[in-house]
């Protein structure tokens, strides 16, 4: 048996290990998942509302557990490892009120009802950066609907999963929630198997891959991608409550936050005092291991998203951005809190999702020129717009599924993204309804 190590970030110990479930073993995964799906759609909506929520009281013995892995395989810091699986464990009897309600059947006149049924069993694939949340977010929306999920977590965060997974199923009945382990081999083969929707979250080139291969039997889809969101501070903006933002933004999480504030554009006539305020604030974030108090900055996940956020400051160097604070090398796995001025349309941090604890600013002489350069990117994830009057008209014109004026993007209503950022949507009625076949009913 082929099995998954979980290491920590930190000193690359083993924490761990899962089976990885192979592509021979896929087909067996799927018939079971198959067989309970069929008795779990015959309950109705509100008994399969209490087993779920009755399977969350469950998970409520082990959020502290699920907190410390949270901690211990990505790095997270305690304090939000606790949030994520408080989050997690303690709104699901709210938000499955919500889907409930999405779910009920509308009178269309004339006798004719429209339907949310079942789908059938549904792979839900997820990343690391909120390894509980994100499946979460999708796992929900699919039992609720009365599909059956197969859950495959990232490579990095098995034990989680596995946990999460366990937990539930400790109520649930059998083969209605299962887990594939393994990386993107495990990925691939779940999305070629016999299924019927794949709900996905994580970048963006693994989303075009799993558009491609879900062609060929039409699989429904729902997917949350990557982001490279922009922040523009206007002249008229409060210059401390855009560098609050500005810095928490994009730092939370080490940077590891699809809708983190990637690149600022801020006027000239305002940037030297929002520079130095940045740079007095990003000095007080410390870096370090998640059970060391005060630190705010954990670990990057692995070395190779180290390298990758590597290569793009040294790229920024290269082509003449300069450091306000931090250097371009860090050695792994921590990148120190970093601000960078003079960013220009060519470097890779502006280009690119970065992903890592890092401040990247422009200036602009003309509002216009800023608007251009916020949408000039494949990404449509989140925006912010920070200003007084016109700031709404400004935040108007962003190409962004979620825009925020003088605040972050999104938390209310539906999680979502345009362009490249997503394809289908979570969260709201409209969200829910996503994860099941709508059907007209005429009598
Ligand atoms: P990733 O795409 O590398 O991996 C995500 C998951 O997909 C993992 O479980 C992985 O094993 C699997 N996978 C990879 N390639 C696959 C393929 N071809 N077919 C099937 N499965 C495949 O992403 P990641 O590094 O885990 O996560 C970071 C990315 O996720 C960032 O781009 C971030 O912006 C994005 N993200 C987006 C949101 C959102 O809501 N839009 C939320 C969190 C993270």
């Amino acid at each position: 048996m082929s099995m998954l190590i979980s290491y920590d970030p930190i000193d690359q110990k083993p924490l761990g290990e899962v089976p990885v479930t192979t592509i021979e073993q896929m087909p067996d995964l799927v018939s079971q998942a198959k067989k309970a799906q069929k008795t779990w759609a015959k309950l109705s909506l509100i008994e399969r509302q209490k087993k779920v929520v009755q399977a969350y009281q469950n998970l409520a013995k082990v959020q502290k557990s699920l907190a410390l892995l949270i901690s211990k395989e990505m790095g997270k810091d305690h304090r939000r490892a606790g949030y994520e699986a408080a989050g997690t464990v303690q709104n699901t009897e709210y938000f499955c009120q919500e889907i409930a309600a999405a779910l009920q059947p509308e009178s269309l006149g004339h006798g004719a009802e429209l339907q949310y049924k079942p789908l059938g069993v549904v792979a839900v694939i997820s990343p690391w950066n909120y390894p509980l949340a994100m499946a979460n977010n999708l796992l929900l929306p699919a039992l609720m609907a009365g599909n059956s999920v197969i859950l495959k977590p990232s490579e990095e965060t098995p034990l989680v999963a596995d946990l999460f997974v366990n937990t539930l199923n400790e109520v649930l009945p059998v083969g209605v929630l299962q887990v594939a382990h393994g990386g993107a081999d495990t990925g691939k083969a779940l999305v070629n198997a016999d299924i019927n929707m794949v709900a996905f979250t994580g970048s963006l080139a693994a989303g075009k891959h799993i558009m491609a291969s879900a062609a060929s039997s039409l699989k429904r889809l729902v997917m949350e991608l990557g982001g490279n969101d922009p922040m523009i501070v206007m002249a008229t903006a409060d210059i401390d409550k855009a560098v609050q933002f500005a810095v928490a933004s994009s730092f939370e999480n080490a940077g590891q936050m699809c809708t983190s504030t990637e690149r600022v554009y801020v006027d000239a006539r305002v940037a030297d005092e929002f520079e130095q305020k940045v740079v007095a604030l990003a000095r007080r974030y410390q870096v370090g291991a998640w059970d060391q108090t005060n630190v705010n900055i954990g670990p990057i996940v692995n070395h190779k998203q180290h390298q990758s956020v590597v290569s793009q400051l040294k790229d920024a160097q290269l082509k003449g951005a300069r450091f306000l604070l931090g250097q371009a090398h860090y050695e792994t796995p921590f990148i120190q809190p970093t601000v960078v001025t003079n960013i220009t349309p060519d470097m890779q941090l502006e280009t690119h999702e970065t992903f890592g604890p890092i401040v990247a600013i422009s200036r602009f002489n003309h509002i216009s020129e800023a608007i251009e350069r916020a949408n000039a990117s494949p990404y449509g994830l989140g925006a912010s717009v920070f200003g007084g009057v016109g700031a709404a008209d400004v935040a108007e014109q962003m190409e962004a599924g979620m825009v925020g004026v003088n605040q972050g993007a999104g938390g209310a209503g539906p999680w979502v993204g345009a362009k490249q950022s997503g394809f289908g949507f979570h969260g709201s009625a409209a969200g829910h309804q996503q994860f099941a076949q709508v059907r007209v009913l005429s009598k």
